[in-house]
């Protein structure tokens, strides 16, 4: 049965005023299972107003009753994890285990926002002058917007406004129109938990929406996280708008396989990391290093029967391990990148293109793809390709592997597996990466520290969640006190130091 996702304002579910809608698909089918209102410019001014009423009040709740909504919503989060996993791998195409871990990253930042009476303390100074006090506060920065990829329809949201509205603020989503269904129940979940009506707020809907927020002069921040094209522009058009900005983009992430590595151990890194949720992370490893023609040809022998083994099937089959790709575009989009491969000479040693499975003919299955003797300037290399498939470029030596990694235009993440302490260090200290791993592939920091790229893998100066995300979402305010009783007489003309009487 076909069903129809609106917005949500106010604690309330709202058609808004468009009638311009988007369809859902299921991905392993092709089938549209579901439309998305689109709301237009005059739908989120009216969110942004609905949000800026709830402001004050909700500015002015002590950290320690904003955090016990927060726990309310946790357990609600926990309570409810088999029923948005289901609905999250109905529109995205991952496998339910997959989805499952996605919701439980997400918790552990409402984990970390129950801490926000602690993360709010300020600092105190006494006697920065005679009879002078200093102190600093955090204040919420207002009206804050989210607008967030297909990739983590759950989780990449849950990075933003828990932290944001632990705060002080108050939220306006937009999420993805591919799988809008995940987050308009969490966002019901959030009104149970207690959450006063207009602090949490999600519109649906593209381009006419997300630039409706960023021109919108109520939004006082941004954060976005999504394609690199997309975060350039929004980062550009949202700071030109004068708004605080953090734009979480795209990604190729290398893993360096040094000669004295445990390739059991990176055989297993490689395959969960590459072929996880079909590559469709910012995480995901697409490129892996081998350091000398020795290692090349054992990782590839190890690697190439595990990505032919890997189990293609839909996300309701539970022992799947490669669900579909979200869409036709993407499969599209992939097929044609992994062409340029061939054309340029790159060896497709797997070739998972011909996937085809009983009853699904028409999903956006592929199978893993392995691709050897891959070199940086082709396309492959270059581009960020969102799907199952592993480009190995071979190093001759550890200082080349690094260079490459450094002069690649995105700076995600990167891992480098080997036994040497020496190697690791350098590698960690040297390359120009935002999220590192040592034997560790995904190296996605946990709640409590932050989540971010360099390079244009991000635009703007704030990692997510952790205590980067609580400065992005605060404003710092400085206070220096005198009371009447070290009132001197007559007027003073120079700045004065801590270091004068
Ligand atoms: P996307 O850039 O197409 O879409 C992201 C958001 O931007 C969506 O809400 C979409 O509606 C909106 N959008 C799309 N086109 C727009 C336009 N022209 N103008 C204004 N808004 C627009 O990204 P996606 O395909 O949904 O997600 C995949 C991308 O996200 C990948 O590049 C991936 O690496 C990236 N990603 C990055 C991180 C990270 O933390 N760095 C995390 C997850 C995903």
């Amino acid at each position: 049965m076909m069903y129809e996702i609106k917005h949500f304002v106010e604690n309330a579910s709202w058609a808004g005023t468009s009638t311009r809608t988007g369809e859902i698909y299921n991905p392993a089918t092709g089938n549209v299972t579901g439309k998305v209102l689109m709301a237009s410019k005059q739908d989120v001014d009216y969110v942004v107003e609905k949000a800026a009423k709830a402001l004050p009040d909700w500015a002015a709740t002590p950290p320690a009753m904003r955090a016990a909504i927060m726990f309310n919503f946790r357990s609600l989060l926990l309570t409810h994890i088999d029923e948005l996993a289901e609905m999250l791998s109905a529109e995205h195409g991952k496998t339910i285990p997959d989805a499952k871990g996605e919701i439980a990253r997400g918790i552990e930042v409402v984990e970390f926002a129950c801490g926000i009476p602690q993360l709010l303390k300020g600092e105190y100074s006494e006697t920065v002058a005679s009879n002078v006090d200093s102190f600093s506060v955090r204040q919420p920065v207002g009206v804050v917007a989210g607008i967030t990829p297909f990739n983590f329809p759950a989780m990449v949201p849950l990075w933003m406004y828990p932290v944001a509205l632990a705060c002080g603020n108050v939220f306006v989503l937009k999420p993805s129109e591919k799988d809008p269904s995940v987050a308009l129940r969490i966002a019901q979940l959030l009104a149970e938990a207690g959450l006063p009506e207009g602090v949490f707020n999600l519109v649906n809907g593209d381009k006419e929406a997300v630039d409706a927020l960023l021109d919108n002069p109520t939004v006082g921040a941004v954060s976005f996280v999504g394609s690199t094209p997309i975060g350039h522009y929004i980062y550009s058009r949202g700071t030109a708008n004068g708004k605080r900005v953090q734009a979480l983009c795209g990604a190729k992430n290398h893993l360096v396989v040094m000669p004295d590595a445990d390739m059991a151990q990176v055989t297993d890194a490689l395959i969960g990391s590459a072929f996880g949720s079909a590559g469709e992370r910012c995480m995901a490893i697409s490129v892996a290093v081998p350091v000398g023609e020795e290692t090349a040809d054992r990782l590839i022998e190890a690697l190439a029967p595990r990505i032919r083994a890997l189990k293609v099937a839909p996300c309701t089959n539970l022992d799947s391990e490669l669900g579909p790709v979200i869409s036709k575009q993407s499969y599209d989009k992939i097929h044609n990148l992994i062409e340029q491969g061939i054309d340029a000479g790159a060896k497709l040693l797997v070739d998972g293109r011909n996937v085809k499975l009983p009853g699904y003919e028409s999903g956006y299955f592929i199978g893993g793809c392995l691709f050897d003797n891959v070199t940086t300037d082709m396309s492959i290399y270059r581009e960020e390709i969102f799907g199952p498939v592993l480009s190995v470029v071979r190093a001759g030596s550890y200082d080349d592997a690094l260079k490459m990694i450094n002069d690649h235009e995105y700076g995600n993440g990167a891992a480098i597996f080997t036994r040497d302490g020496d190697a690791a260090r350098d590698f960690w200290a040297r390359v120009r990466i935002g999220m590192v791993g040592v034997n560790v592939p995904i190296p996605v920091p946990v709640a409590y520290h932050s989540f971010g790229g360099w390079k244009r893998s991000l635009f703007g100066d704030h990692h997510i969640h952790g205590m980067e995300g609580v400065r992005f979402y605060t404003r710092l305010k400085t206070m220096t006190m005198r009371w009447p009783s070290g009132i001197r007489v007559g007027a003073e003309f120079n700045f004065t130091s801590g270091k004068e009487a």
